[in-house]
């Protein structure tokens, strides 16, 4: 066999341990006592010589070495190469449990020893619930690993050749799992720019009392419009910005952004005259902006610093908040306390218990769009949003219908006592601006789709 420390690749080198550290003396009767007392099956005990695994085997587990030596090598016989000697502490046969892939080395017990044995279902679950950032540098890594043992190999056999590492991880960057993730991590390098350059701006979608078709409010929408990739809608940036935290800093944004303009639109009622403390902005706010211990001191201090009142400012949640029923009941209820009103947003789509209703008082119910666009072509649809608004009226509370299109599903909805609407019926979300000049304005109602 092959010694690597003799091959000139000063990269794989570093980090061997040469065979002549392994200490001569083992106490294998120490193993033999093992037996007895651990029969679980995640240790494994091999005698000298023991072939672990053989390089090109399916990989389903991974071993720590708890005590004695492992001989990590790959080709056979006399061509055989060693790649490295681990002793207690150390970690083999992770490559292939990690990325699925046959082993790329062989094993061999070089004295007694005792492992820990961990299965690839473990490491699955753990990596299948990571980031795909953390994923993706994982499997980098070991494409790369196993690129340069690759390599070392046909340097001990030079009739053998192959593309070098470099030209191998080229190849490999092209796939198209990879380019998807490589897209994620610019994504969220472009979010933590947008925050930071000013490039998120909001949107108003106005809210109407059904029964006069008089606007009563606006919900704020985010939008981002970045140089590169144009105007984003939220369904795109949303969701990785609550997974990487960077909605907090968005959520402040949004906050402060929203209230200086409650403070225009109030500035605009007075203007033509029509001043109206009752007039709203819903401002949406994520599960995780709503855990921040600091959250309500945070929209306090906002709220002064704008002067507006609490009063005029409804907190779009979901039922996802009350996954932690308890700090979900105490944080809704602190904001209410202080004059907030809390609407639930998305109602019937996020939680399978209504118990919380019963513990916990809200304000408001927002029927989620995807009841009101069956409501005309589904019974099953009409019976659950009339469930809904039922519900609602027993407990004391308006419902929001969202995503009103047509002149049928508003019908339907007046009929069936839902108070408040909102949808491309009466208008799209709009620029500040204009959302401004429909204030006091009876709306023309203009159907995207009538029905
Ligand atoms: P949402 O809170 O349920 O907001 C309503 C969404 O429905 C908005 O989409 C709105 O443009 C859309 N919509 C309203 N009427 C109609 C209609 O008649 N037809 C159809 N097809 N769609 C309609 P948008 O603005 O793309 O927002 C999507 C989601 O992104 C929001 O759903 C909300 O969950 C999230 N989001 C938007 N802005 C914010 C924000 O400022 N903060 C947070 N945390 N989330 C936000
Ligand atoms: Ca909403
Ligand atoms: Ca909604």
């Amino acid at each position: 066999m092959k010694n690597i420390t003799s091959i000139n690749c000063p990269l794989m080198v570093e980090g061997l341990v040469p065979v002549d550290a392994i200490p001569p003396e083992h106490d294998s009767s120490a193993l033999v006592a093992d037996i007895a007392v651990s029969p679980e099956c995640n240790i494994r005990l091999f005698n000298a010589g023991d072939t672990i695994f053989t390089e090109g085997s399916s990989a389903d587990r991974a071993y720590i070495i708890e005590s004695g030596y492992v001989e990590i090598f790959v080709g056979s016989g006399e061509d055989s190469l060693q790649l490295n000697v681990l002793g207690p502490g150390d970690i083999f046969g992770e490559m292939g449990i990690i990325d699925a892939s046959p082993r790329s080395a062989s094993a061999k017990a070089i004295c007694p020893c005792r492992c820990i044995v961990v299965s690839a279902a473990q490491v699955a679950e753990r990596i299948e619930s990571s980031s795909p950032m953390v994923r993706l540098f994982i499997s980098m890594s070991l494409h790369r690993n196993r690129a340069y043992n690759a390599y070392l190999k046909t340097l001990s056999t030079p009739q053998v050749s192959l593309p070098s590492p470099a030209v191998s991880e080229k190849a490999y960057a092209k796939n198209q799992q990879y380019q998807q993730i490589l897209d994620d991590i610019k994504l969220e390098s472009d979010l933590q720019n947008a925050v930071r350059n000013d490039e998120l701006f909001l949107v108003y979608q106005p809210l109407l009392d059904l029964n006069n078709q008089r606007i009563i409010g606006f919900e704020s929408l985010l939008r981002w419009q970045c140089p590169q990739r144009g105007l984003v809608a939220p369904q795109q940036f949303i969701a990785l910005a609550e997974e990487t935290s960077l909605i907090l800093p968005m959520g402040d944004w949004i906050l402060e952004h929203a209230c200086a303009d409650l403070q225009r639109f109030q500035a605009q009622l007075d203007c033509i005259g029509q001043s109206n403390t009752d007039f709203f902005i819903s401002i949406n706010i994520s599960v995780k902006q709503f855990q921040q211990p600091n959250f309500f001191d945070r929209l306090m201090a906002c709220t002064q610093r704008h002067q507006v009142n609490a009063q005029q400012i409804k907190l779009e949640v979901t039922e996802r908040i009350f996954l932690d029923e308890i700090e979900a009941i105490d944080s809704i209820s602190k904001c209410r306390a202080a004059g907030f009103e809390v609407s639930l947003d998305d109602f019937g789509t996020g939680y399978s218990s209504l118990n919380y209703l019963e513990r916990c008082e809200i304000d408001c119910l927002k029927i989620d769009r995807s009841f009101i666009q069956k409501l005309c072509s589904s019974d099953r649809a009409k019976i659950l949003v009339g469930a809904i608004i039922d519900i609602a009226r027993q407990l004391g509370l308006p419902t929001v219908a969202e995503g009103i299109e047509t002149p049928a599903q508003m019908a339907a909805l007046r009929a069936m006592g839902c108070d408040i609407g909102q949808g491309f019926l009466f208008s799209q979300p709009l620029p500040l601006t204009e959302a401004l000049g429909l204030v006091g304005q009876p709306l023309a109602i203009a159907p995207i789709n009538p029905a």
